[in-house]
C-alpha cells in the first residue's frame, strides 16, 4: 500500500526538522538501523518544494546492507542563512 497523501514524494512528512546544520550529522551517527546496525552515508542530495527545503540522506546499513532514505527538513536554517546576508 502507498501511502499518496504526502505529496506524492514518500518520506517528506516524517522529515526531521533542523534547527543547525551539525543536527545532521549528529542525528546520523545516532540513528540505527531496525536489526541494530550503523547505516553508513552513501549520498546527500538536496531537495526543494512547495517552499520547503529537505536535505536527504541516502544511507546504508554497515551490517545488513537494508538502505533506506533519512529526510531532514532544513528549511528554518535555509531562512537563517539567508536572513544573515541582508
Ligand atoms: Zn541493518
Amino acid at each position: 500500500m502507498e501511502d499518496s497523501n504526502d505529496m506524492g514524494v514518500p518520506g517528506f512528512t516524517k522529515a526531521v526538522v533542523l534547527n543547525s546544520p551539525e543536527d545532521a550529522n549528529a542525528y546520523l551517527t545516532r540513528v540505527r538501523c531496525p536489526c541494530g546496525g550503523n547505516y553508513s552515508v552513501a549520498g546527500r542530495e538536496l531537495y526543494c518544494t512547495y517552499g520547503c527545503t529537505y536535505d536527504i540522506a541516502h544511507v546504508a546499513c554497515t551490517s545488513c546492507g537494508e538502505e533506506s532514505d533519512i529526510y531532514f527538513d532544513i528549511t528554518r536554517i535555509i531562512e537563517q542563512e539567508t536572513s544573515q546576508r541582508k
